[in-house]
């Protein structure tokens, strides 16, 4: 069996010597934002990796969260800031790609436990559905602190005036509040 995920430098370090498969990941049913129930660790054996997306099984089953039951199929991926890596959920890696998530401001994590189009739907109710959002923050599912995410989508500069008020907005406009 070829279990290539043991020497990905993402999980190197994170498996149990005894069964080098089985490691610990947080797993949630959303952020803050979407659910009430707080995120847990639990023990995952990993079954598959495709680039830094790792897929595994769950082995025990968590106390309060309607997701990841023992048993079952879930995605994760290894964020910046967080202890253990994260369960991703499919939507939320379809739309990840399509925005800059800015670190959190108090302990660096670098995800969201949300898909941006369910976080924009929660934060903005009033929004019409087809209403595009270029940037917004978001509460840190881990620590409570604020997260700045960022639409790529932003139309490409035409001239340097643009672009110069293109950089201006790069500046780390959420820190100032
Ligand atoms: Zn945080």
């Amino acid at each position: 069996m070829n279990s290539e995920w043991r020497e990905h430098p993402k999980l190197k370090g994170r498996f149990l010597p005894d069964h080098p498969d089985d490691l610990q990941v947080l797993v949630h049913d959303g952020g803050p934002r979407i659910s009430r129930n707080p995120a847990e660790a639990v023990w995952v054996s990993v079954t598959g990796v495709e680039g830094e997306v790792f897929r595994g099984r769950v082995l025990n089953q968590s106390h309060n969260l309607k997701s990841a039951r023992q048993g079952s199929e879930i995605q994760f991926i290894v964020a910046d800031g967080a202890e253990f890596p994260v369960m991703a959920t499919d939507k939320y890696l379809r739309e990840r790609g399509s925005w800059v998530i800015h670190p959190c401001g108090k302990c660096g994590f670098s995800d969201l436990f949300d898909a941006p189009s369910d976080l924009i739907r929660v934060v903005f109710p009033n929004q019409p559905a087809n209403a595009q959002m270029s940037m917004f923050t978001s509460f840190c599912p881990l620590c409570g602190g604020v997260q700045g995410v960022e639409s790529k989508d932003d139309p490409a500069p035409r001239d340097g005036e643009s672009a110069d008020l293109r950089q201006a907005a790069k500046r780390p406009w959420w820190r100032f509040w």
